[in-house]
């Protein structure tokens, strides 16, 4: 099938952006990479009469690194993810799932941006970014504003962000050294989303665990982190399990998929603990 008709809007500065999306309201939607969103629009389950491109916006690009963050541009593509040398040396675990994402094809275009704000649970960066306690910026017309990923997701495909107001920058803080991280996920095929996945961050005497796909929002549970960084993993493995609600669907029953949401995170936490330096 193909997309039905929409007008093409391709702006170059955000306030631009935003002034078309106030002028058009519910039938004006961004445009990313466009990898969840055309596809959506090419099965008629999203119908837009306007379609507002990001891509020629400087302002939404670019990764900056200071010794505390790394703050990434929202149109910054999965591909950059991996290709990033700076950024694999700060945060490797980005690296790690992007390069679970989808196929190289997707990855060239599908951008972090897109990835989180789309509030779909089986997108693999929104966990992640609990994770890791990352902040995102959003900026509409009544102007910019700071929501921590932690609070963002409020249920599948919606988020704190208004409708008229887009997603600008990913914070990320930069783990100290020698943090163990690891990102597990699997999956019936390569190209697939998660039948259930993890991300597990721990050093220092903290730890970090959230969990994806297992629930319609991505799962981050403050008593897995605490009972990990107490060194109880069991414990930690018990927490999660317990914060998360996975459905039946075509990748499986309730049973099944809190079984593999266990061996999932128990594989990330090893791997996690294998690299603590
Ligand atoms: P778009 O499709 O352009 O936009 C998605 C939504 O987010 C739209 O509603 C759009 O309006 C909104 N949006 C985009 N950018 C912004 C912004 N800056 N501010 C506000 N709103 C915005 N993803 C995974 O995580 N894991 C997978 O395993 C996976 N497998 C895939 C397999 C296939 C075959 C395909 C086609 C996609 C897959 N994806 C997967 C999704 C892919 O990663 C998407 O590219 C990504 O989720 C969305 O990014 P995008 O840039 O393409 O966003």
């Amino acid at each position: 099938m193909i997309p039905a008709n929409f007008e093409y809007h391709r702006p170059s500065e955000i306030s631009a952006a935003i002034g078309i999306i106030q002028q058009h309201g519910d039938e004006a939607r961004v445009v990313a990479g466009g990898h969840s969103l055309i596809p959506m629009m090419k099965l008629r389950m999203a119908e837009m009469g306007h379609l507002v491109d990001l891509q020629d916006i400087e302002e939404l690009k670019g990764i900056e690194f200071s010794d505390s963050s790394v703050v990434m541009g929202a149109m910054t593509t999965q591909h950059e993810l991996i290709d990033n040398a700076d950024l694999a040396s700060r945060l490797p675990i980005l690296r790690e799932a992007a390069l679970q994402i989808a196929d190289p094809q997707v990855r060239y275009m599908g951008t972090v941006g897109g990835n989180v704000a789309n509030g779909d649970p089986g997108n693999d960066m929104p966990g992640l970014m609990q994770c890791l306690n990352a902040t995102f910026e959003v900026v509409g017309p009544d102007g910019r504003r700071s929501i921590p990923a932690r609070d963002f997701y409020e249920a599948a495909y919606f988020t704190a962000r208004e409708d008229e107001e887009i997603l600008t920058k990913i914070s990320i803080p930069v783990p100290a050294t020698g943090t163990g991280y690891a990102y597990e996920k699997q999956k019936r095929k390569i190209g697939d989303y998660a039948t259930a996945a993890s991300a597990v961050m721990i050093g220092n005497g903290a730890a970090s665990i959230a969990m994806t796909n297992l629930s319609d929002t991505p799962i981050w549970s403050e008593a897995a982190g605490t009972a990990l960084a107490a060194g109880d993993v069991d414990g930690a493995v018990a927490a999660a399990l317990d914060a998360i609600d996975p459905q039946e669907d075509m990748r499986g029953p309730v049973e099944f998929k809190k079984h593999v949401a266990g061996v999932i995170l128990r594989r990330a936490i090893a791997r996690a603990q294998s690299r603590v330096g």
